[in-house]
């Protein structure tokens, strides 16, 4: 598969604390890790881990995390001639996470909010010759609409990945051919979003009515559903024992891609189940991407 991204980049900035501070308190922190991450990145680095041809479109800033950031990229084989330099900031994310496992989180979009539609307009050559686009909402909605007049346009397929939340009408929905969100974003399109996989999953019609190929909901730990005109279908999670479930869905969608085929959804699903399996046994963000190798033995 060739695959693009378009999105953000982000360095995620993690820091360990006994307990989380709360409004005007200082903590001290045990650890502070650098990891890079943002959604958009994540998902490139997931999709060329797993085997795919993938090109990045975005932005990085004019500080010293852009060039780490690229570097994560470039590292996993992420063709990164599109992502555009933009002054200020990197995109970060500022993560406190307590003993309990508990979070808090403040994401400064920096370059990611720079990024506009006249960046994607100049890599509209790789958007074209590319199988699927990726795309997501840590950049702004413009950048998405751009990239999706372009995909539909040259007959590339359109992977959508509603997070964080925003609200939407289901029309903006109009280009997507795949739909992959958790339960929360699934809140934001569907009435009721039933409790786990064997729930009644028929209000994703909706979804279809309004012309989405395809609709994958995960439920962490319990696994996907996916909705197509062909049935449902529900998928356990692989079992394994989870240290961190950042990037899970991340990951999910990046290797989804990589294996996208619409002859054999289910072994796309499967492929992306198996390697959010192995990167939630893993800290970090990027860091715990699998490798293909990785992937096709838990597979086998
Ligand atoms: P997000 O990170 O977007 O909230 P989810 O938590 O739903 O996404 O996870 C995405 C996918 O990752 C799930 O559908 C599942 O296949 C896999 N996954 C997540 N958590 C676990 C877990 N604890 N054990 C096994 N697989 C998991």
């Amino acid at each position: 598969m060739r695959i693009v991204v378009v999105g953000s980049i982000n360095m995620d900035v993690i820091a360990s604390v006994d307990k989380l501070p709360l409004p005007g308190e200082t903590v001290a922190a045990s650890s502070v890790q650098y990891s890079p991450g943002g959604k958009g990145a994540n998902q490139a680095v997931a999709a060329a881990r797993a085997g795919a041809d993938v090109w990045m479109i975005g932005a990085t800033g004019s500080d010293p995390f852009a060039q780490a950031t690229r570097n994560s990229l470039a590292s996993a084989g992420v063709d990164i001639g599109h992502v555009a330099d933009k002054p200020g900031a990197t995109g970060m994310a500022i993560i406190e996470v307590g003993a309990d496992g508990e979070n808090h989180i403040v994401l400064a979009a920096g370059a990611n909010g720079l990024l506009g539609p006249a960046d994607v307009v100049r890599a509209a050559s790789v958007l074209a010759s590319c199988d699927m686009v990726l795309l997501q909402n840590e950049v702004p909605w413009s950048v998405n609409q751009e990239a999706m007049r372009i995909a539909k346009a040259s007959g590339t397929r359109v992977c959508y990945n509603p997070a964080p939340v925003r609200k939407l009408d289901i029309k903006a929905l109009e280009g997507v051919d795949v739909l992959v969100m958790n339960e929360t974003e699934a809140a934001a399109f569907v009435a009721t979003v039933p409790q786990g996989l064997d729930g009644d999953w028929s209000a994703l019609g909706v979804l279809s009515d309004a012309g989405i190929g395809m609709t994958v909901v995960t439920l962490g730990s319990r696994g996907l559903v996916c909705y197509h005109r062909n049935g449902l279908i529900r998928l356990p999670a692989f079992p394994v024992r989870a240290i961190d479930t950042t990037a899970a869905g991340d990951t999910f969608i990046g290797a989804f891609a990589a294996a996208f085929d619409e002859q054999n959804v289910l072994y796309a699903l499967r492929f992306g189940a198996a390697a959010a399996a192995i990167a939630v046994t893993k800290p970090g963000a990027q860091a715990s991407v699998p490798s293909r190798s990785e992937i096709d033995r838990l597979l086998k």
